[in-house]
């Protein structure tokens, strides 16, 4: 959508706040509930089981309950340069990774794993073996 376009308000509170779950505008820095810096987030992800945040740094894990309408509060966070043996499980959309000397799987919706996918190779985290 164009900025002259009539109908546009120019107001959508479509930047969700990894940390929170609020709504933000498109351009805002930080969020206007938590103050996060909305800046930092790299990739956002809504999945089923938990949404991931993935960051410069980090990617961190915001688990959700089971009836997956809000999470629990468990946040697990992990250091990029400390994943190891980083493996996304075609054709099954799953994402996995040795940290600390164990063993980390997600099992992704398809668009979310392709997304994460994709983002991983350009930063040059992820090397497909078979492209
Ligand atoms: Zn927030």
């Amino acid at each position: 959508m164009s900025l002259d376009d009539g109908n546009n308000l120019g107001i959508y509170l479509d930047r969700i706040c990894p940390s929170c779950g609020v709504g933000n505008p498109e351009d805002a820095d930080n969020c206007i509930i938590c103050d996060k810096d909305l800046n930092e987030t790299v990739l956002f992800l809504e999945d089923e089981f938990y949404d991931i945040e993935l960051t410069r740094e980090s990617l961190i894990e915001y688990r959700k309950n089971f009836f997956r309408t809000r999470r629990t509060g468990k946040v697990k966070k992990y250091s990029l340069n400390k994943m190891e043996k980083i493996v996304f499980g075609h054709p099954i959309t799953r994402f996995s990774f040795v940290y600390n000397g164990k063993k980390e799987v997600y099992a992704l919706k398809k668009e979310n794993y392709t997304s994460l996918k994709n983002l991983m190779i350009k930063t040059g985290r992820f090397k497909e073996l078979n492209p």
